[in-house]
């Protein structure tokens, strides 16, 4: 078999091949311009190379609930020339194979578990920090979808109180991206996290937010293990600051052997960046499963 993967994100279309084993053949990348642009050139991408099937990673808003009227669009979207458009529909129709789809984040967090650093677990949440803030999550062995799908990100936390920095997200007042997105660290202190690794104030607060977000989603969703990746993350000195400031806000009430050694229970993404697209790559492999089945 010949599986089809395909990372839609807000800035660049990562397309890539693979087998039933996991193992990625090859991989391309275009930017994300118009569907009229974008379309027929990633179209034409997975028809040359006759796929099986093929598994979408999306950014969202995005409807992913199988059997839904809407499934496959696109929906309320700040990047316009996307808004209400049906990302599964044209592959459908040009290549005739089946076509899995969920959001970029859930992807992501099911290729940590098929593949990564949560293998084998059954209830994972997936926390990217990044342009945005994203949660995807795996709860009882399988994604969490519910009535579209879960926005993580946008939970409200405590704002610290020596922060004068604006929270950025144009709904909320104090949501988790809006106090700790990559945009909003760079707003607060005028350069981006890259720039900015040496400053500890800047890490302090950052993780502060960070184990607020952890720590609503860890008691909600009792997961076995939470990996964090984007690129604010990158920024390594992180991990043990989250790690130490979630000890002290859980104060014990929560105790069970993973939260005894927090090193494993809170760590970094385990596939180099590739958690996407391997995420798509088994999104693939399960819409082949279910085609058959049917
Ligand atoms: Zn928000």
């Amino acid at each position: 078999m010949r599986y089809g993967a395909l990372e839609a994100g807000g800035t660049k279309m990562v397309c890539a091949i693979g087998d039933e084993n996991g193992n990625l053949l090859e991989q391309y990348t275009i930017p994300t311009l118009t569907p009229e642009k974008t379309m027929p050139e990633l179209i034409r991408y997975f028809a040359e190379r006759r796929i099986d099937a093929l598994g979408i990673g999306a950014f969202g808003p995005v409807d992913v609930v199988p059997g839904s009227e809407s499934f496959g669009k696109i929906l309320h979207t700040p990047k316009v020339a996307w808004r209400d458009y049906n990302i599964v529909e044209p592959f459908v129709q040009a290549l005739s194979v089946p076509v899995g789809l969920d959001t970029d984040v859930n992807a992501a967090c099911l290729g940590e578990v098929m593949y990564g650093a949560a293998k084998g677990l059954t209830d994972v949440v997936y926390l990217t920090v990044g342009t945005g803030i994203g949660a995807g999550i795996y709860s009882g062995g399988r994604l969490v979808h519910g009535m579209l799908h879960p926005e993580g990100g946008h939970i409200l936390i405590q704002r610290h109180p020596k922060d004068s920095g604006e929270c950025i997200c144009p709904c909320h007042t104090h949501c988790l991206e809006g106090l700790a997105s990559g945009p909003s660290i760079e707003k607060r202190w005028g350069r981006k996290a890259i720039a900015l690794t040496d400053c500890a104030e800047v890490w302090e607060l950052e993780s502060d937010y960070l184990a607020q977000g952890i720590m609503n989603l860890l008691l909600i969703l009792s997961p076995q293990r939470i990996i964090l990746g984007g690129g604010v993350m990158q920024q390594k000195q992180l991990f043990p600051l989250v790690r130490q400031k979630l000890a002290k806000k859980l104060n014990g009430y929560y105790d069970t052997p993973e939260l005894r050694r927090l090193e494993t229970y809170v760590v970094p993404a385990g596939l180099d960046g590739a958690q996407g697209i391997m995420g798509c790559l088994y999104l693939a492999q399960n819409a082949k499963l279910l085609e058959t089945i049917e």
